[in-house]
């Protein structure tokens, strides 16, 4: 996906099932030729497409306001700059767009083709790593993302990053649930301090 596509991907998907976002950003695909053309749409049109998120009043606004900061006359290359830049200063880049994260700001660099290498920690991330003991329970997405970056094996590549995202954040859907984690049919029960 085009960086700046996942950028607005990630922006829809906080605190929102997937299928809802991604619903919705096919949405606005369908109806903007290109990002400028949302930028420049009516607030409450743009806040009807995606009135299915959470947030979306928070969300069409910082969808507006941070594309709005790109170069959007270069098109789906108007976060190229961002593939010769340091991880470490790309998200903070990224993250000083209205509405943007560590997940999303990781996000653009994983999953687009930027590919880089950025763990993204979602709400399941989080929860598993704290309750495997890697990370304070009250740790920011922001710690968590710091303790896996420098725990995760040097030769990793941005696909590695990916594929531990994927699993992580299933096993947090199948297993490890926020209300009742099925233990008994973990995987990781013998090194879960959770359990003890
Ligand atoms: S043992 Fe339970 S709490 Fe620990 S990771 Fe597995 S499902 Fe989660």
């Amino acid at each position: 996906m085009a960086p700046p596509d996942q950028l607005v991907r990630s922006m829809l998907g906080g605190r929102t099932r997937d299928e809802v976002s991604l619903a919705a950003f096919w949405r606005l695909k369908r109806r903007y030729e290109n990002w400028s053309d949302l930028v420049a749409d009516d607030y409450h049109t743009l806040l009807s497409l995606i009135g299915d998120v959470t947030f979306p009043e928070d969300k069409a606004a910082n969808l507006q306001a941070a594309l709005g900061r790109l170069d959007l006359s270069r098109g789906n290359a108007a976060l190229d700059f961002l593939g010769g830049w340091p991880v470490d200063s790309a998200l903070s880049w990224l993250e000083s767009l209205p509405g943007v994260g560590r997940k999303t700001s990781a996000a653009v660099l994983n999953f687009s083709t930027l590919g880089k290498r950025a763990l993204v920690i979602d709400s399941h991330h989080q929860r598993v790593a704290k309750r495997l003991g890697l990370v304070r329970w009250k740790g920011s997405v922001e710690e968590t993302y710091d303790v896996l970056m420098a725990a995760a094996p040097q030769e990793w590549q941005a696909a590695d990053y990916e594929r531990h995202h994927i699993l992580i954040k299933a096993h947090g859907q199948k297993r490890c649930h926020h209300l009742a984690p099925d233990c008994g049919r973990c995987p990781l029960a013998d090194l879960c301090p959770a359990l003890t």
